[in-house]
């Protein structure tokens, strides 16, 4: 038994040198290269390190804070040298807090100081570094001749992990995932050779982006397609009759086939569960009366009548669903954008509801996405207290995938070398 203990102690003592030898071998890495980190113990360590999940967190060996793609390359080299996992982070809002590596000892690359967005008034295409959150990008993006790309609500989520998934939300059924908007991108691959994308250049690395991007290497900036903002859109809410497992299940089954048979266009919506009361929530591209004309059949098929309506333009949708977020947060980003609990139910459990958007099949595809099904359904368990039944399918190019996470969370943790 001493001798088991004193082994023990033995290893305990001979990992902790490992990692302190591993600690000041990366950082003498980096300061020769002149890679810029946050110094262990600064207020700037403390804000990278935060994770949104506060259940995960994790310590780094480093956390490096480029401001070049040179800086990108020469971390992913040190850390390749070193034999250490490297990965970055963008906006911090992965819920296993991947973005710090979902473990300890990664090397993180904190991009979000990295955040320019530059409309190309031509072309209209955005061009977009990696580190912008997406209430940034919304708001250049508007500020830059009213354009837009599509994206969740959240204004404080990274625009990269968010883009490299997926992403969805009130502009999805009628123009598709943030994804589906992504022309190009400058990626830092793990042998630290930095590449260009798009359809025709390396256009199998520009496929495997739009879904596992965190698993093929760092980028650096995007291209975007933008959109025209719709001159005005209505925000509405309509409390739904689910008093029971038997109504929500009734009701759950007419509004999908409402969804996919009928719903126009110009319609948003998820449905927003709680123990207490379900509610349908959306933003529909046009005005109050055109909303009001385009909903009535669904009223009447669920048995519903429509609460309120909030006819605005397309920013002033934005910042209706951002639950009183910084519309346009930048560094240092204190993470917030949780909804006020009602009654006593815990923040999280509406919060977790509260992001589950209805993903429905959409009329107006970008055409050059047409190869590509990508069909999401998302059951939501109506008792809040209960456990979540997410269902997550995805086609690619015919054959079909099931993952068990969450959208937008197909994040893998990569190794380099
Ligand atoms: C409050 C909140 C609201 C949300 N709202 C929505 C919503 O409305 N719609 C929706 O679809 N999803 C939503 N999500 C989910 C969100 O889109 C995903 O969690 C997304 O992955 C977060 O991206 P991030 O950059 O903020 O996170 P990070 O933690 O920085 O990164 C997430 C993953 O992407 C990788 N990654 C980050 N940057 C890069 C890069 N530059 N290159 C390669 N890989 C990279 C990371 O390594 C990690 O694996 C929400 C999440 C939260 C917490």
């Amino acid at each position: 038994m001493r001798l088991n203990l004193a082994f023990s102690v033995g290893v305990c003592a001979t990992l902790a040198n490992a990692s302190l030898e591993k600690r000041a071998a990366i950082d003498d890495c980096l300061s020769g290269a002149g890679v810029p980190t946050d110094a262990r113990g600064s207020t700037a360590w403390s804000q990278d390190v935060a994770p949104f999940n506060t259940r995960l967190k994790y310590t780094p060996v480093a956390i490096v804070v480029p401001s070049t793609v040179a800086h990108v390359q020469a971390a992913v080299s040190c850390a390749a040298k070193l034999n250490i996992k490297v990965n970055p982070k963008s906006g911090g809002h992965s819920y296993a807090s991947f973005g710090l590596g979902g473990e300890d000892g990664h090397l993180v690359v904190e991009l979000d100081r990295l955040n320019q967005v530059t409309v190309d008034s031509t072309t209209k295409i955005a061009t977009i570094q990696a580190g912008a959150r997406l209430g940034h990008v919304a708001t250049q993006l508007n500020q830059q001749g009213a354009r837009a790309i599509s994206h969740g609500t959240c204004p404080g989520v990274g625009l990269a992990g968010h883009s490299l998934h997926g992403g969805f939300g009130f502009s999805s059924h009628t123009h598709g995932l943030a994804l589906d908007w992504m022309a190009g991108a400058t990626v830092v691959l793990a042998n630290s050779t930095v590449v260009n994308c798009s359809q025709t250049e390396n256009p199998d690395l520009f496929w495997a982006l739009r879904g596992a991007g965190s698993s093929f290497g760092i980028v650096t900036s995007f291209r975007f397609n933008t959109f025209d903002q719709p001159p005005q859109v209505t925000v509405f809410s309509a409390n739904l009759p689910w008093n029971n497992a038997q109504q929500a299940a009734a009701g759950w089954t007419k509004l999908q086939d409402w969804v996919q048979n009928s719903m126009p266009a110009e319609m948003n919506m998820r449905v927003f569960g709680m123990s207490f009361s379900t509610q349908l929530q959306g933003m529909y591209y046009g005005s109050q009366s055109q909303l009001q004309s385009a909903i009535a059949p669904l009223m009447t098929l669920l048995g519903a009548s429509l609460g309120s309506t909030q006819q605005t333009n397309y920013m002033g949708g934005f910042v209706a669903y951002d639950n009183g977020d910084n519309v346009d947060p930048s560094h240092p980003y204190s993470q917030v954008c949780l909804p006020p609990p009602p009654r006593s139910l815990p923040v999280l459990t509406i919060f977790a509801a509260r992001t589950l958007l209805l993903q429905i099949p959409r009329h107006h595809r970008p055409p050059r996405r047409r190869h590509d099904r990508r069909h999401q359904l998302l059951v939501l368990h109506r008792q809040a207290e209960l456990p979540l039944l997410v269902h997550h399918h995805r086609h690619v190019r015919g054959q079909e995938r099931r993952h068990p996470q969450g959208p937008g969370e197909h994040d893998l943790v990569r190794s380099p070398g």
